[in-house]
């Protein structure tokens, strides 16, 4: 009979262990998604680092895209003189909307002068 008491006692603090365990891991995806909601700020903690890097990566990838399409554009438009010709906006080249801001700070691409593609997100000027 005792035993059967035991054996209660530690099921119940089994049980007892896994709802706190599920408890804490309901938990951490809210404080991501609030980390991951902030990102317009550069991101203080590891975790909103690592996203924030993984995101560079993404507007790594949209400028390599847009600046090979900006390539296409000058050389199809160039004129018969060869003057490369001067672009004012990201959607004159047929650029997708998808790639036509920074993913971290949601601002549209600066157009530069000479048809260069840049972000003006901090840390991200050298893209
Ligand atoms: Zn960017």
């Amino acid at each position: 009979m005792k035993q059967t008491v035991i054996v209660f006692i530690i099921l119940l603090s089994m049980f007892t262990f896994a709802v706190t365990i599920s408890g804490c891991k309901k938990k951490d995806p809210e404080q991501q998604t609030n980390e991951f909601r902030a990102t317009k700020e550069p991101a203080q903690s590891v975790l909103g680092k690592a996203y924030q890097k993984a995101q560079g990566v993404e507007c790594q990838s949209n400028l390599s895209q847009l600046r090979q399409l900006m390539q296409i554009k000058v050389d199809e438009t160039r004129d018969e003189s060869g003057e490369a010709p001067t672009f004012t906006s990201l959607s004159e080249i047929g650029a997708p909307s998808s790639v036509t801001k920074c993913p971290i700070s949601k601002k549209p691409y600066t157009l530069n002068e000479g048809n260069r593609v840049t972000c003006t997100f901090e840390g991200h000027e050298n893209f």
